[in-house]
């Protein structure tokens, strides 16, 4: 029998629970900590219990894994506490493509699909010096927005980042990523595409809330000059969102173009689910910063069915529900290796 693990954080709840919904068997790998959460939901089949998640590439973990046949499903935690190396280097299948979520991780490969995917990006400025307008400044990989910044000239950018480097926050030799700020409505366009179908669905958007930086728009603007401390981009948690439906076509036409640049440049493509984050200006048109080419937690909102899949389906379709389908469909088809790498 087909099982399906994933890490103890992030969507793990929303992915097993979809798993079990189909009639899988479902896994947790859960660090000792959490145990006591996650054991309030009846669904979780089997726990394998950590100190750290690391320890998903140690023998015993491995082997429990390989006996389940499990697949697993990678999401933000797994890319936030694992380098590309030690994910590519898991034995049992990952489900959609391992070699993307390096892509996802390292800022010069980001960009470059992006580009690729013709997508609108910002304007990456190269070096402090160059700041000559509003920026935005990030860490490598998927930092959940904790340490970036904003700033306007190369001054206050040293300012605010000895001040990050003094709270522990950033390391003195961190490479830093500096980019021209987009300002707009956020939104985060969820996707799924299915290899089996040759199909991509569009699944739903949901908007980012991040402390502290939303916490000072409630702040009277001479108080905020009195806040302290650089704020930051920490996220908190996710609501929904709904796009005007002229702006569809175009959402569509980014998810396809993504899932084309990805088949070209890393195979075997953009398989399962993927998002693509940005703002929309006051013409309506899209900046996009970022993408993640795995299950966002932002589905996270639609664990009932997104208002998009509910024009796909005559049933409630969450994200981690579509993931076990098409596994499923892969297992009846014989096709487990189209979707998994
Ligand atoms: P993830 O957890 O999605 O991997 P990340 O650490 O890679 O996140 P980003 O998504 O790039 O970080 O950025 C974090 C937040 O910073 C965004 O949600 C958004 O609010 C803000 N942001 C990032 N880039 C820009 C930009 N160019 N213009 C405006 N806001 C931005």
């Amino acid at each position: 029998m087909t099982s399906i693990a994933t890490l103890g954080s992030h969507c793990a709840l929303q992915v097993l629970k979809g798993a079990k919904d189909e009639g899988l068997k479902t896994i947790l790998v859960c660090e000792k900590k959490r145990e006591k959460l996650y054991k309030r939901f009846s669904f979780i089949d089997e726990y394998i219990l950590v100190d750290s998640f690391v320890e998903v590439l140690e023998k015993q973990c491995q082997q429990t894994l390989e006996k389940n046949n499990a697949i697993i499903i990678p999401h933000g935690t797994l890319i936030a506490q694992m380098s590309s190396e030690q994910i590519e280097s898991i034995k049992s299948p990952i489900f959609g493509n391992k070699w993307i979520l390096r892509w996802e991780s390292d800022r010069e490969r980001k960009e470059k699909l992006m580009r690729e995917a013709h997508l609108p990006v910002p304007k990456q400025v190269k070096s402090p010096s160059e700041i000559d307008k509003l920026v935005i400044v990030k860490r490598q990989g998927a930092a959940g927005g904790k340490g970036y910044f904003m700033t306007a000239s190369e001054e206050d950018y040293n300012k605010k980042r000895n001040e990050l480097i003094q709270q522990g926050i950033l390391s003195e030799d961190e490479i830093l990523y500096i980019q021209e700020y987009a300002a707009g409505v956020l939104a985060y366009l969820q996707f799924f595409y299915s290899p089996l179908k040759g199909e991509l669905e569009f699944f739903g958007v949901d908007q980012r809330h991040e402390s502290d930086i939303e916490g000072l728009a409630r702040i009277p603007s001479e108080q905020q000059l009195k806040h302290n401390k650089v704020p930051s981009f920490n996220v908190i948690g996710n609501s929904p969102l709904v796009l005007r439906e002229s702006l569809l076509d175009e959402v569509y036409k980014m998810g396809d173009n993504f899932v084309e640049a990805a088949k070209r440049i890393v195979s075997p493509g953009m398989n399962g689910p993927f998002c693509i984050e940005g703002v929309y200006d006051e013409n309506a048109k899209f900046t996009s910063f970022e993408f993640s080419a795995r299950i966002v937690a932002g589905t996270n909102i639609y664990m009932d069915g997104s208002p998009y899949y509910s024009l796909l389906f005559d049933e409630p379709m969450s994200m981690g529900k579509r993931i076990a389908r098409e596994i499923k469909n892969a297992k009846e088809s014989n096709q487990l290796d189209k979707i998994t790498t």
